[in-house]
């Protein structure tokens, strides 16, 4: 494995997706190849062999052709850049449905396989320069490589997103139409009941392609799951809409007192029971606590107070900043691996690469 450096690195893409790719994998492929090891050996740890998880991937190749074209040729240069096969492309960009088509077993041991995170979204009434933020802490196992994908094209909006090395959707961004989104792992009962639907990298991707809110929440909502996620949609006009999304329903939650706040449990149990707290019930200290450091300074929330509020080391290690918790299984072991603001109104991204109490936020821009 690699040495990880300590900068949030930024890579910009031109050209066809194809083209895209191509940079992508040329770029980072020892970086690919890292993140590649850590998701095999997190399976195998959850009990699936190798054979298994290629024979899944193998089934993923197609559907997310069928699904996105621009997305699989994305893949395509990624592996045609770094050297690897597209079925190892795939294995990372699938990621959450390889993990439970590949077992169900281990879809319901998955404690430590799904992104356990606290993500904000603001509306412009409660800030200090009337802008609408929205950023998350990105919890998750240690080591894994990371960069900004500064998207820069023609036919599509421009974007800015965080994303794995080798993922071609992203995870945390902002396009150039002030569209943005973040995302926290949540764990319900019928996750991994039918592993092959479409990837969630790939809506994730569909939803910085997105010129309006709705064609943003679409992507998410239109077909059907494979697990679950929770995901806040946000537009720099201050709309803004957090989709709780178990495979086959939805909970839709808005902003109480211009504010949202969401960890790893599910808020409306109306539709769906929550799982993942059993494995942290740190969640639900994480969300609560955000509301109210970012509550006690209503219509003065700006980037200090925000990244102030994601360096909160209450219920430490398990804390809004996350760090390991030594008694935990190696792989197991979930820590704050970036830390991101978004200012939507300037389409800016501010991030971290590691915990936000030990590094500096860097700035990218995204036209
Ligand atoms: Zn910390």
């Amino acid at each position: 494995m690699s040495q990880q450096t300590t900068e949030l690195r930024g890579l910009e893409l031109t050209g066809t997706p194809h083209e895209r790719g191509i940079t992508h994998g040329e770029t980072f492929a020892d970086e690919i190849e890292t993140n590649l090891e850590i998701y095999l050996s997190v399976f195998k740890h959850k009990g699936t062999d190798e054979d298994t998880v290629y024979e899944q991937a193998e089934k993923f190749v197609p559907l997310i052709e069928e699904e996105n074209e621009e997305y699989a040729a994305e893949m395509k240069g990624i592996a045609e850049g770094s050297g690897l096969s597209i079925e190892d492309v795939t294995v990372l960009n699938a990621r959450y449905e390889v993990m439970y088509s590949a077992f169900k077993k281990a879809a319901d041991e998955a404690g430590g396989s799904a992104d356990a995170c606290t993500a904000f979204a603001i509306q412009p009434e409660i800030t200090a320069d009337e802008h609408t933020y929205l950023g998350q802490n990105w919890d998750w196992m240690p080591g894994l490589e990371t960069f900004v994908m500064e998207i820069r094209r023609d036919d599509k909006p421009d974007m800015a997103a965080m994303t794995e090395a080798g993922i071609v959707g992203g995870k945390i961004g902002v396009n150039e139409h002030g569209i943005g989104m973040t995302l926290n792992g949540l764990v319900t009962a019928k996750d991994g009941e039918n592993p092959f639907r479409k990837p969630y990298h790939v809506r994730f991707r569909e939803i910085l392609d997105a010129e309006r809110m709705d064609d943003a929440i679409a992507p998410l909502i239109t077909k059907d799951r494979a697990c679950s996620g929770n995901v806040i949609v946000a537009h720099a006009e201050g709309e803004m809409l957090n989709l709780e999304l178990a495979p086959e329903t939805v909970n839709y939650l808005h902003p109480e007192d211009h504010l949202l706040v969401h960890a790893n449990h599910v808020e409306d149990r109306s539709s769906m029971n929550s799982e993942f707290e059993k494995l942290i019930p740190d969640t639900l200290c994480r969300a609560p606590r955000m509301k109210r450091l970012l509550s006690k300074h209503r219509g003065e929330i700006g980037i200090d107070v925000l990244t102030d509020a994601l360096r909160d080391h209450f219920g430490h290690p398990n804390s809004i900043c996350r760090h390991p918790n030594e008694t935990d299984p190696e792989l197991d072991r979930l820590r704050t691996n970036g830390s991101y603001v978004m200012d939507l109104t300037e389409r800016r991204l501010m991030g971290t690469n590691g915990p936000p109490c030990e590094r500096e936020y860097q700035t990218f821009e995204v036209t």
